[in-house]
């Protein structure tokens, strides 16, 4: 039963299954602290913790359906909304529903957050999403935010707000969406999966850095599992993996046959590309031709 209501609710929200996956282990995880999931995260949750529920600010389609996923596996949810009608929705849906914008004193308090262990921010424009994460985190410092803005995706701010993992809607469907054309042809294929597309890469040059090109810099998601030029090309195969630091463009390393991390910086003007394999923080200016290191206070990958 259990496994029937994953599934469809899989199908019916590409955008915040996976998202949806990782709170549901994360949440049940109660008793133990959570090693950071691969690809960094500050997902420790100190031991006997009694914060419970999850904060879902705003009310839509993919906010319904995490909710309910959540349900599914044992865990609270509030809503805040402003709408009346999609207030009575929520009620409906069984959730705590507390009316009113999550970035108001009054809503907060109402919301207890001292029992929040994880915020939501699912149905709002960029923008909003932005804002609402900014002061979320101010608000409650420890408590992770999950971001899924609408439309389009400020992953600056929402890095510099601290949000753990941010889901680009276009990004999140594309895996499903492909997955499900594959199936239906009937082809065995390939799975890339890696870097994570919700964990925003954010790398602080070494201030001692010879390079002057380090101002192009900036937190950007990756924007493809694999190299983007190869999968292109109908190739699946490249030595290492680099991101550029300007874009997200996701490209194959220079001992790679196709080199796509550099032909894209050359294509682009974007200078600096950081690696993408697990672990590795360092950078790498295609102008310069030299290896950059990360800032002394480790670069901070959210
Ligand atoms: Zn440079
Ligand atoms: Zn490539
Ligand atoms: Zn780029």
């Amino acid at each position: 039963m259990l496994i029937a209501i994953t599934v469809i609710l899989m199908t019916a929200t590409p955008a915040l299954a996976a998202a949806g996956e990782r709170l549901a282990k994360y949440i049940s995880t109660r008793e133990t602290a959570v090693a950071p999931p691969a690809g960094g995260g500050a997902a420790v949750v100190p031991p006997g913790d009694t914060r419970d529920r999850v904060l879902l600010s705003g009310w839509g389609p993919v906010a319904r359906n995490l909710g309910a996923y959540l349900r599914a596996n044992g865990i609270p949810v509030t809503v805040t909304t402003l709408h009346p009608d999609l207030a009575a929705e929520a009620e409906a849906e069984g959730h705590t529903v507390v009316r009113g914008e999550a970035i108001k004193a009054s809503v907060l308090h109402e919301v207890g957050m001292a029992s929040v262990r994880l915020i939501v921010i699912g149905e709002n424009s960029g923008e909003e999403t932005t804002h609402i994460a900014e002061v979320l985190h101010n608000v409650a410092p420890g408590v992770p935010i999950v971001a899924r803005p609408r439309e389009s995706t400020d992953v600056a701010g929402l890095h510099h707000a601290e949000v753990a993992r941010i889901v680009d809607t276009q990004r999140a469907v594309t895996e499903p969406l492909s997955w499900a054309v594959l199936d239906l042809l009937g082809i065995d294929h390939v799975t890339v999966g890696k870097p994570d597309p919700t964990v925003a890469v954010a790398f602080a040059p070494a201030p001692e850095s010879h390079c002057p090109h380090t101002g192009a810099v900036r937190p950007v998601l990756p924007k493809n599992a694999g190299c983007t030029g190869c999968l292109k090309q109908g190739k699946h195969e490249w030595v290492h993996l680099r991101i550029c630091l300007s874009c997200g463009y996701v490209g194959c390393c220079d001992s790679s046959p196709e080199r796509h991390a550099g032909a894209h910086s050359a294509e682009t003007d974007h200078p600096i590309a950081g690696s993408a394999e697990p672990g590795e923080t360092w950078a790498w200016c295609f102008l310069d031709g030299i290896r950059i290191g990360p800032a002394a206070e480790r670069s901070r990958t959210l």
